[in-house]
């Protein structure tokens, strides 16, 4: 049911694609290539064949580290968000989503993807992160549709509180949460890992789960959909990613567990797993030089995903043809591993 339904969408995605990108995609596209310094177009295949081989970014990769939290802007090569290339197809027109950690990554790409499917957005994202958030903002607005930048902690209890108030308020209401901030920085061992950073991790990818979550669920009407990002790492724990990994079980199975007490409220939750994609989150820590440099290279396609080839799973579990899919964990990863 479940597959069959999402190679329909997908099918009718691409059919309806050709004729709308070519009447009315391809100026702002072009802008919002300029507007990003003209990032590579490798994803968003839509109206075409696309080889999954060809012209993505393959390891060895180039040494580098940022700061805590780095941007996207500064990573080389540059993440494909999809800037260039993901074409809607009104599959979200009027719908109302917010975004964590929707400056860069996987969220950036879904922030795109969902503007250009006719959804408002809201992102929220730490202040540090302001020059890759404008980009974002940029790109929303490019595509026609409402942007609200709300900067904070997620750490926080109360600014869960505000962030969500404020989402609603600003878009009018909110119908589609999707939970994608997160912490991960690689320690060899245990007896590296602090409580405080054990917290950290937790705070930020489960605490804040739960408290924004909490927040958003009395006003999200029927048909409203949630989306975890969770991990491969829930199912097949790094040795150097113990405490995040520990978070993404948790995401994994407090996912399927909300989803079987909102069934009754008529809210859809899922998760998404990500294999191995080139964001910020490696080049601070996430992983140790020696992986980053080889980075996505011991998946069978031998690179790693581009933040916008995961796009559309996000667009597929938000939109309302998938009414019956709830509960479940959906994974691009490459070929390895399981969501
Ligand atoms: P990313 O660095 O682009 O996104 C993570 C975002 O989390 C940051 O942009 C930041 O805005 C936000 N964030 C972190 N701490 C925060 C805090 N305290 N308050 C507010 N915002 C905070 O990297 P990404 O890889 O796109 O990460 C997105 C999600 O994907 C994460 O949940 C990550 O665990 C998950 N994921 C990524 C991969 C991968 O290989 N990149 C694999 C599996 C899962
Ligand atoms: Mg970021």
């Amino acid at each position: 049911m479940g597959a069959d339904t999402f190679s329909g969408a997908r099918r009718r995605l691409v059919q309806g694609a050709a004729g709308f990108a070519a009447a009315a995609v391809g100026v702002t596209h072009a802008a919002d290539t300029a507007a990003v310094g003209g990032s590579s177009n490798n994803t968003g295949a839509h109206g075409g064949l696309k080889d999954p081989r060809a012209g993505f970014p393959k390891p060895p990769f180039p040494e580098q580290s940022q700061e805590w939290p780095a941007l996207a802007s500064r990573m080389s090569p540059r993440p494909d968000h999809g800037e260039a290339t993901y074409r809607g197809t009104g599959r979200l027109t009027g719908r109302k989503a917010l975004i964590t950690g929707g400056d860069s990554g996987i969220g950036r790409a879904v922030a795109i993807a969902y503007a250009r499917e006719g959804a408002d957005v809201a992102i929220n994202y730490l202040p540090q992160e302001e020059p890759d958030a404008t980009e974002v903002v940029r790109l929303i607005e490019s595509a026609g549709r409402k942007a609200v930048r709300i900067p904070g902690d997620i750490r926080d209890e109360k600014f869960c509180e505000r962030l969500v108030a404020t989402a609603i308020k600003e878009l009018g209401g909110l119908d589609i949460l999707v939970n994608n901030a997160g912490r991960q920085q690689s320690h060899e061992s245990i007896l590296d890992i602090s409580t405080e950073q054990f917290d950290w991790t937790f705070r930020t990818n489960v605490y804040a789960m739960f408290w924004i979550t909490k927040a958003a669920i009395p006003r999200m009407p029927p048909g409203a959909a949630i989306i975890n990002t969770s991990s491969v790492n829930a199912t097949d724990p790094s040795e150097n990613l113990l405490d995040y990994a520990a978070t993404k079980a948790t995401i994994t199975n407090f996912t399927k567990g909300l989803a079987k007490q909102m069934a009754g409220r008529g809210i859809r939750v899922n998760a998404v797993a990500p294999g191995p994609f080139w964001t910020p989150l490696q080049v601070c820590g996430g992983q140790t030089m020696e992986k980053l440099k080889a980075f996505g290279g011991d998946t069978p396609m031998k690179r790693p995903g581009q933040p916008g080839e995961i796009a559309p799973l996000y667009v597929d579990l938000a939109a309302a043809e998938a009414s019956y899919v709830t509960g479940q964990v959906f994974g691009a990863s490459g070929g390895k591993g399981i969501p």
